[in-house]
């Protein structure tokens, strides 16, 4: 209880700095991105390497973006009625490329006709901030499981991954602000799933052992017609 005391008033604090990042810098690097893959086109080929590093920057600074925006209203707010199966199969073939660059193997079991009432962008979000760092755990012959199933009210999304694992200290770390144990890490990843999912009304546990994976679980109520 202490311990997600704590988590509660870290999350507050990071909050209010995240309301200051609004559409106003979001804009502008839409823009660049823009105009960055329009350029392209007329460019000598050696400069084209450079731009998709460019733009690859930005898309990272957008998903930042995102992550602190979700920080500071991880409130629910386009709800709608969610058909899990075909979701998680969009947010897969949005991550297959990010997966196999890594050559990662993403295997998806999912069960036909389980639905969530619930904000689609946001669910979306957390998923990937998710398999992302599924992805980013393994090494070789690494593979990433996406699996749901009906358990008693609750639909759950599972992300299993057989990469290197957290001992039960970095486990407990988990989520709190900032926490990264990446060189390119931010530490939102988890805060921004922690809060969303309470926000939902739902939960989100984990089960890891060092050297040998982990996985995640998130519990969401699951809509009516949705069993
Ligand atoms: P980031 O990915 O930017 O480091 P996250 O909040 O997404 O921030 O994750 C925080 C930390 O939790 C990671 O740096 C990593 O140490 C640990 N972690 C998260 N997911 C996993 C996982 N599936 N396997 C191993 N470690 C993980
Ligand atoms: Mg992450």
């Amino acid at each position: 209880l202490r311990s997600s005391l704590q988590r509660t008033e870290q999350l507050v604090a990071v909050s209010e700095l995240a309301a200051s990042v609004t559409h106003e810098v979001r804009n502008p690097l839409t823009v660049v991105r823009g105009f960055l893959q329009l350029a392209k086109s007329s460019v000598d080929p050696k400069v084209t390497g450079y731009m998709d590093t460019a733009i690859s920057e930005l898309d990272r600074a957008e998903f930042i973006i995102s992550d602190y925006l979700s920080l500071a209203k991880p409130q629910v707010e386009r709800l709608e009625t969610i058909d899990l199966k075909e979701k998680l199969s969009g947010i897969a073939s949005l991550m297959h490329s990010f997966a196999a660059m890594r050559g990662v193997s993403l295997l998806l079991d999912l069960q036909i006709g389980l639905k969530t009432y619930n904000d689609s962008v946001k669910l979306g979000q957390v998923v990937m901030n998710l398999v992302k760092n599924a992805i980013e755990a393994v090494q070789e012959n690494g593979e990433v499981r996406i699996r749901s199933y009906l358990r008693k009210e609750y639909i759950v999304i599972e992300v299993a991954d057989n990469g290197e694992g957290m001992t039960p200290e970095q486990l407990r770390r988990l989520g709190t602000t900032y926490y990264t144990t990446k060189e390119r890490g931010t530490g939102l990843g988890t805060m921004v799933a922690f809060r969303v999912i309470e926000a939902m009304g739902g939960k989100l546990e984990y089960a890891s052992v060092r050297g040998e994976g982990t996985t995640a679980y998130i519990l969401l109520p699951a809509a009516p017609g949705g069993t």
